[in-house]
């Protein structure tokens, strides 16, 4: 997968390089980029915000850098210079990106907004199947709203996502969240690929996974369940399943009401 990422500070995303991310792109499976806006600048200040038209606190980022940067990453060109662009020239002339199967894919152009709609585990198994992933990181008070309106009436997949009700200085941890979500989901990222199927917001009847425990069986005095000990697998998924469907009661009610009554077993229905 190729991820471009683009921010007013891509030393952000140097961590990308660490862990399961970083064994990731040395294996291959994922190319990451991060670009300065700032390079697309002209003027003495690489200035890339402005004003807010209507007035207001704060400053906007400014829609002509950003076109002039997505135009590029995109392979689109400027749209009065598309034959005599040279960098346009040298976009087409990269192999295009593949989707996990191997075949051309179309880029997916994803914003982070607090203003968004939410960013779910829905939304990172469906992107972990993309072959091009470019994020454009926000800051100030945001961005131009024309831009994503842009370039969704030139026929691009753009997505606006928001992490959560709460709001951050920028992009750029945001996209970072999206990418750990998205990345792990991809075949051959994970050691253990069993590791991501029974997990919390997964799978049709998604549930908040059970509580987990390791050894020793009794540590300062709290002890593991004895049901964990007991080596009956049907007794200790059954146990699992109970618990899994209480926590999402009392913390996730919403899950709960959210699920499919098919996804629901007989001995799901009494707990
Ligand atoms: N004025 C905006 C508002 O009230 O909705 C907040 C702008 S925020 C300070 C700057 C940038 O941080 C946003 O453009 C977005 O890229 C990012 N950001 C902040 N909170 C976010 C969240 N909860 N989810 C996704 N992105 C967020």
């Amino acid at each position: 997968m190729k991820i471009d990422i683009v921010s007013v500070f891509p030393e952000y995303f140097e961590v990308l390089n660490l862990s399961l991310m970083g064994k990731a792109q040395d294996k291959g499976l994922l190319e990451i980029t991060a670009h300065n806006l700032r390079d697309w600048t002209h003027d003495v200040h690489h200035s890339v915000d402005d004003t807010p038209v209507g007035g207001g606190a704060g400053m906007v980022m400014k829609p002509e850098v950003w076109a002039e940067c997505l135009d590029e990453l995109l392979g689109l060109g400027a749209p009065a210079q598309q034959e005599s662009s040279a960098q346009a020239e040298a976009a087409t002339m990269q192999p295009p990106a593949t989707d996990a199967h191997g075949s051309a894919a179309a880029p997916v152009l994803i914003f982070p907004n607090p203003s968004a709609p939410l960013f779910t585990q829905r939304d990172a198994t469906e992107l972990s199947h993309a072959g091009h992933l470019l994020f454009g990181c926000g800051r100030y008070e945001g961005y131009d709203s024309r831009i994503p309106d842009y370039y969704r009436a030139q026929g691009i997949d753009v997505r606006e996502y928001s992490i959560g009700d709460y709001v951050l200085n920028g992009g750029e941890v945001a996209v970072s969240v999206m990418l750990e979500a998205i990345t792990r989901l991809m075949p051959g990222f994970m050691g253990n690929p069993d590791s991501i199927v029974e997990e919390s917001y997964t799978g049709e009847g998604a549930l908040l996974e059970h509580r987990q425990y390791t050894k020793p069986a009794v540590w300062r005095g709290l002890k593991v369940p004895d049901v964990l000990l007991s080596g009956d697998h049907g007794k200790v998924d059954r146990f699992r399943r109970d618990e899994a469907l209480a926590r999402t009661n009392d913390i996730r009610p919403d899950l709960i009401k959210a699920l499919d009554c098919k996804a629901l077993d007989k001995a799901d229905r009494k707990t």
